[in-house]
């Protein structure tokens, strides 16, 4: 997979003087960083807007049809009606096993037994989508034998404010770790660009977490209801807040037992 930033506007210095037009740049003396901290904290993010970032990926369909779904991005993408798919498919550095429902560990296995199934099946397809164009049949039927591990090529681009929420949601550890890896190179990039609002958005963003009215009565030791879903992800919040205490002190409390502590 490759990533190359081939654009990226302003600088740290634009957002906060587009944030200084409200007051017609006068009166208010924050320094750039305190300001941009202000935005982020506040969610103001419109001037975030005034940066624009244009990137070149090279990565399998697959982790474009997930890019994809980030609807605010503008994006231009090899056809394939047009253009012949080169023998190029995307191999694992090694393979993740299934962990729940949807997501994987990210730790990795050599198999060897997977790597010559999905060498076969892209020997396979790729084949059959040569023969296919050797009897005349146009691009744009011939790919429908090809797998979602075929490597394509796409230009993105879209404001700042956009890629932080791209960022914010792909750089998840929830997310798939190939459009993970995409992520993070684009955030380095940007990390070295624009190093105040960067350090802002970790802070007050990426880092923060939701305390949602269930996790704040089980703070409280107020009662509330929720299904074991819920309860599993107020504590699952917790633990990653080192308040798991709490909720051992609040069960003890339930069931009329002193806490040991
Ligand atoms: C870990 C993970 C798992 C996922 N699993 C699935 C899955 O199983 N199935 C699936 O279908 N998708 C899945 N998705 C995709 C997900 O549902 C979103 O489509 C994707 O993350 C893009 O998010 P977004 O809509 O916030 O982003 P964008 O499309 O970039 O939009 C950015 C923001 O603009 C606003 N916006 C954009 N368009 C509209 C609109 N039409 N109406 C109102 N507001 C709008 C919203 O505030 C939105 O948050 C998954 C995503 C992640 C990160």
């Amino acid at each position: 997979m490759e990533i190359k930033i081939l654009e990226a506007t302003g600088d740290d210095q634009v957002v906060a003087d587009a944030a200084r037009v409200s007051y017609d740049g006068k009166g208010r003396k924050s320094t750039d960083d305190q300001l941009i901290r202000y935005l982020m904290r506040h969610h103001h993010m419109t001037p975030f807007e005034m940066i624009n970032v244009r990137v070149y990926v090279e990565a399998p369909i697959f982790v474009f049809r997930q890019w994809h779904r980030h609807r605010t991005f503008s994006y231009n993408e090899m056809s394939g009606r047009y253009t012949k798919f080169e023998d190029e498919f995307y191999r694992p550095i090694g393979w993740r096993k299934q962990d729940g429902k949807q997501t994987s560990h990210d730790e990795l296995y050599d198999i060897p037994k997977a790597d010559d199934l999905m060498n076969e099946a892209y020997r396979t397809s790729y084949i059959c989508y040569q023969e296919l164009l050797q009897l005349g049949i146009a691009k744009e039927q011939a790919r429908i034998v090809l797998p979602v591990g075929m490597m394509s090529k796409m230009y993105a681009s879209g404001n700042l404010r956009n890629w932080l929420g791209f960022l914010k949601l792909r750089l998840d550890k929830h997310a798939q770790w190939e459009i993970r890896e995409c992520a993070k190179m684009i955030h380095d990039e940007l990390e070295k660009k624009y190093p105040i609002i960067m350090e802002a958005w970790h802070e007050y963003h990426f880092e923060s977490v939701t305390l949602t009215l269930a996790a704040q009565c089980e703070i409280r030791g107020d009662e509330w209801v929720g299904s074991s879903g819920e309860k599993a992800e107020v504590a699952a919040t917790l633990a990653e807040l080192g308040l798991d205490r709490i909720l051992e002190i609040n069960k003890a409390a339930e069931e009329g037992l002193e806490h040991p502590s």
